[in-house]
């Protein structure tokens, strides 16, 4: 996985203006100490660096259901404050739902999504989407991305299911509404498009299209008039 502890604070510096600088506008445009002092009260958990609150259990996708992955297998953090979020990773278990959970639970092995949708359509969340789940192999790519696992084999045409595709769909609508990320190729991949990667999920049976689609649809559904 080679996270490298060097080049930690240089991204920090780089990604953590957006915010910051929008808190900042807001707070000059109100003027007075006092009327900043009261804006910065009610802003505080927006602040860089200040963690937000977290309920064991809690989910980023309602009908989503909770299981954790162990702790060794992601890295705290503070998004969309410390990193920004931008893109959604595709992924393929190469197994079955449980034991893609059972590997997500195991310290040692070093990797684990945010999300996991089973072929029933049952989406299971293992890590909050404001932490750096270890998932595409490459650290920028982590920090900058939700990674959605689905259960089956990439060569095996059945594995991905009408209840996949729509629920799996309206999984990533909410991300792309939550970060305001476009509903586009360039910002919902597969993992074989992550720059240094040797998988090659979600494969060629993975009906790209058709996913396109059932997102833009979905997103439609949640987009204000
Ligand atoms: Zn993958």
């Amino acid at each position: 996985m080679g996270e490298t502890n060097g080049h930690k604070a240089a991204d920090a510096d780089g990604r953590m203006g957006r915010r910051a600088l929008l808190i900042g506008g807001a707070l000059a445009a109100a003027g007075t100490a006092a009327l900043a002092r009261d804006e910065l009260s009610r802003l505080w958990w927006r602040m860089p660096g200040v963690e937000k609150p977290r309920k064991e259990g809690e989910v980023d996708f309602v009908s989503a259901r909770w299981v954790a992955a162990s702790s060794a297998n992601w890295r705290r953090a503070d998004r969309p404050d410390d990193y920004g979020i931008d893109m959604v990773i595709i992924h393929v278990t190469q197994g079955s739902f449980d034991s893609a959970v059972k590997v997500f639970q195991d310290p040692g092995h070093g990797a684990a999504a945010h999300y996991i949708v089973r072929k029933d359509g049952r989406v299971t969340q293992m890590i909050r989407e404001l932490d750096v789940a270890f998932h595409a192999g490459n650290r920028e790519y982590n920090e900058r991305s939700i990674g959605i696992e689905h259960e089956g084999f990439v060569e095996r045409a059945s594995s991905f299911t009408d209840e996949m595709y729509e629920s799996s769909a309206r999984l990533t609508a909410g991300i792309c509404e939550r970060y305001g990320i476009p509903v586009d190729r360039e910002h919902i991949i597969g993992h074989v498009e992550v720059p240094g990667t040797d998988h090659t999920d979600p494969g060629r049976f993975w009906d790209w299209d058709r996913y396109m689609g059932l997102v833009r649809e979905a997103r439609g559904a949640t987009t204000p008039a």
